[in-house]
């Protein structure tokens, strides 16, 4: 049996700690696309951790934890990660990366400045990690992936060089930056061989055996479906696709096992970095939600750039949970909410005059305004509550109004960040 947690919106719903709390009764936690892009926040027992590449399920020791294909590895980070934990204390359980996964080199993440440097103000907010140049390569076929640090000296040779051809091209005349030489790169892949080693594994092998066999695996998404490449406010998406669905290739497990798909979804909008964002805040009521949400603050946990905040977008989170293929929603942070007289709910888009419920493309997106309904404020702290029905009646209502407009049941509510503060419906 194979369950998802996926986001809805633009990342930074709250997937880690919905995702560390059915990690605990997993058999394998894996991450099937992205990269060290992007971060989940977990606050349990051992403390608080940001983790960027590493499954949340590392807090399991029981449960494997799992770098599927669909992954962008950058060595160095998965290992001084997988440091930071272990000198917590965290008592993890086994690790393992796909054979098939996709390497971050150096020189990606070099191209992510220089492009950065070169975009200046026009720049896509990126995190600088290398995750669009290293997908790219990916599908350009000049990639490099885990198995081929074990390849022959000669066949990697010829990889490089030409690798070597393509990228000085753009490194001398577009950046006017110093040359990557073949030598250097078998070096920096000599010594990724030798950081992954005792993890490498035929994961899907594994995971398609542990699914026959009856057990428990859990696809762990990263950033939410309007970051999909496909489905996202492209171009301001991220460069693999976020939906439950591409668990299937980014795992190499079978599309049909994966039954169950929680889809986590804010109970306020944010987002970091570019792109239309109908129902934002500005001024004082931004930063007092910005000040007061999460935990500690909307801060982007890679990147610590603040995050733009908003209202609940309706319209938005129905077509994320559509494309997630939802089959039960988490709605987080509603804790945070408690301070305001009342709140608003994105119900429409307004395009050339017209409303619209269906989430449109780019250019249209770009001209929404936003429909509002407004909802009365509970004003108290939910904090502690562990019954659905002892919330007060007005955060009832604003649940099950995010409920009907879109659609699919809400099984969880989050009303803190530790692992225990969840309410199940
Ligand atoms: P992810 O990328 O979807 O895992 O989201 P992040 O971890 O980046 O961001 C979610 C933030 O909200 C983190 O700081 C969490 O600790 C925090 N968080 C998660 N659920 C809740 C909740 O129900 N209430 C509050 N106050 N914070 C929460």
């Amino acid at each position: 049996m194979i369950t998802a947690v996926v986001g809805a919106n633009w990342g930074d719903e709250g997937k880690g700690k919905i995702t560390d709390v059915l990690a605990q009764e997993s058999d394998y936690i894996v991450r099937f696309q992205g990269g060290s892009n992007a971060g989940h926040t977990i606050k349990n027992e051992f403390g608080k951790f940001g983790l960027h590449l590493m499954p949340s399920g590392i807090f399991n020791k029981e449960a494997v934890s799992v770098l599927g294909n669909g992954v962008a590895v950058n060595a160095k980070k998965f290992i001084e990660e997988l440091a930071s934990i272990e000198e917590a204390g965290v008592p993890h359980g086994k690790i393992i990366i796909s054979d098939r996964a996709q390497l971050v080199m150096s020189y990606h993440m070099a191209f992510d400045a220089y492009e950065e440097e070169r975009l200046a103000g026009h720049s896509f907010g990126s995190t600088k990690a290398g995750i669009a140049p290293c997908f790219s390569d990916k599908y350009a076929k000049i990639g490099f992936q885990v198995a081929d640090l074990y390849a022959d000296k000669e066949v990697l040779m010829a990889r490089i060089e030409n690798v070597c051809t393509i990228k000085n091209v753009l490194f001398e005349n577009l950046y006017h930056k110093p040359q990557i030489k073949p030598e250097d790169i078998y070096e920096e892949l000599m010594e990724y061989a030798e950081i992954l080693r005792p993890y490498v594994a035929h994961t899907s092998q594994v995971l398609n055996d542990a699914l026959r066999e009856g057990k428990k695996i859990l696809l762990e998404g990263q950033l939410g479906a309007l970051k999909d490449t496909d489905h996202g406010i492209y171009p301001m998406v991220t460069s693999s696709s976020t939906l439950a669905g591409f668990g299937s290739t980014g795992a190499g497990l079978p599309p049909y096992a994966i039954e169950r798909i929680v889809t986590v979804v804010k109970a306020y909008s944010s987002a970091v970095g570019a792109g239309a964002f109908v129902s934002e805040l500005f001024g004082d009521e931004a930063d007092e939600l910005r000040r007061r949400g999460g935990d500690g603050g909307e801060f982007g946990v890679t990147t610590g750039r603040p995050r733009r905040v908003g209202w609940f977008d309706a319209v938005a989170t129905r077509y994320g949970c559509m494309m997630q293929g939802a089959t039960e929603v988490a709605v987080t942070v509603v804790d945070v909410l408690g301070y305001l007289d009342e709140l608003k709910i994105c119900v429409g888009y307004e395009i050339d005059g017209e409303v619209t419920k269906d989430f449109p493309n780019t250019p249209l997106l770009e001209k929404a305004k936003p429909v509002y309904e407004t909802l009365p404020g509970w004003k108290t702290d939910i904090r502690g509550i562990k019954n659905y029905d002892d919330l007060p009646s007005e955060c009832k209502a604003y649940i099950e109004r995010i409920e009907k407009e879109i659609g699919v049941r809400v099984s969880m509510v989050s009303n803190g960040p530790a692992r225990e503060e969840l309410i199940i419906r």
